[in-house]
């Protein structure tokens, strides 16, 4: 079976370097908080161009402490896509503010700009464009939108590390950015991990504060906050990590246009070809209209492939007390039945790439 993701190929690649740095950690005594993760912090300040970024324990809680950073509670509205992995909507549930949808763009599946405007009311106080499968979300208007409104821009880029929009680097344009480190991630870990970038000195500060309990000075609490931390082990893994991470990106860009070869077969639609880094192919999703059955082919042909996502966030059950209906999104609904996600990461060989797109065309 070629697999959608090959994360174990990854890791193989980098074994010895990590098993050193692990040996060199067990010998310094430190494991939490430690020399790893204030130069992992600093390197991808580095990489982003921000001035301020904070190792935390996963993608979720760097969400959470964005929103409770910015004082986003009780009754508040946060305007997203239903079209995401929950964690998006869940942080906002956790910190008791309110998930606001807005359907999709048809071609980029990222939140249609256009439709947001209608949806601000007093209560609001956020944006979280989320730069679904590795695209970038259109900044420019989501920035101009958030000014005019006073509302803070959250960027969920757990899928986008290292993506570019406009020559910047995606999670660190708005006012706070949040990554993850999952191991299927682009940049990733053998574990949880998650990192939250700012501009915002004082949302920096408070971020810090909120990870560790609260606490500035070691036993003296000035808030209930969470305990959210990065390992200095994933610390480390994630420090080799960062130094490849523009050639793994670039390789997924170049499977991608493998994959474009596609483009004249009747029934399937691609991707939209961007420019430069404005997509990094966390996943490579394209549609058809026999999606169920093409899954079912590919399946019995060695080939996995996957549905990202089946039910819109506002179709959940846990959402059925925001009352939206079937049709409230119609866009972002269609897409949950048409789009499948094909094997896509810097480790796939290319004679697995040609066999499946040698199946694709048979199909
Ligand atoms: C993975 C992901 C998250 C959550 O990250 P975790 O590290 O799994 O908590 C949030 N948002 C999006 C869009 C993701 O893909």
């Amino acid at each position: 079976m070629i697999p959608l993701v090959h994360v174990d190929r990854q890791m193989q690649s980098m074994k010895a370097e990590i098993i050193s740095c692990v040996a060199e950690i067990i010998n310094s005594g430190q494991y939490v908080l430690g020399e790893q993760g204030r130069l992992f912090e600093k390197e991808v300040c580095q990489y982003l161009n921000s001035p301020y970024t904070i190792n935390v324990a996963n993608g979720t809680d760097a969400l959470v402490l964005a929103l409770r950073s910015l004082d986003i509670g009780v009754g508040d509205e946060v305007i997203t896509t239903p079209f995401t992995f929950f964690a998006t909507a869940e942080a906002i549930s956790r910190v008791k503010a309110i998930p606001v949808f807005v359907d999709i763009d048809p071609v980029s599946y990222n939140m249609d700009p256009k439709l947001i405007e209608a949806k601000i009311t007093n209560r609001t106080k956020a944006i979280i464009p989320v730069h679904l499968f590795g695209k970038s979300c259109h900044m420019e208007q989501i920035s101009k939108i958030a000014k005019a409104h006073n509302l803070y821009v959250i960027e969920d880029a757990c899928q986008a590390f290292g993506g570019e929009y406009n020559g910047e680097k995606l999670g660190a344009i708005g006012d706070v950015g949040c990554f993850s480190f999952f191991p299927t991630k682009n940049l990733s870990t053998f574990g949880d991990g998650g990192l939250v970038v700012t501009k915002h000195k004082k949302v920096a500060d408070r971020i810090k504060r909120l990870r560790h309990h609260g606490s500035e000075k070691k036993y003296f609490h000035e808030e209930v906050g969470y305990n959210s931390r990065l390992d200095e082990v994933h610390a480390a893994v994630l420090r080799l990590s960062l130094q490849k991470i523009d050639q793994w990106n670039e390789t997924r860009i170049k499977k991608a246009g493998t994959y474009s070869t596609l483009a004249d077969l009747e029934g399937y639609t691609l991707p939209q070809l961007v420019k430069g880094k404005e997509h990094v192919y966390h996943l490579y999703c394209l549609e058809h209209n026999r999606r169920d059955d093409l899954i079912q082919y590919l399946n019995d042909q060695g080939i996995a492939s996957g549905v990202y996502y089946p039910l819109p966030l506002h179709l959940q059950n846990v959402y059925k007390k925001l009352g939206y209906q079937h049709g409230d999104f119609p866009v972002a609904e269609l897409k949950s039945k048409r789009l499948l996600a094909l094997p896509m990461h810097p480790f796939l060989k290319e004679e697995e790439q040609q066999y499946i797109i040698e199946q694709l065309r048979t199909f």
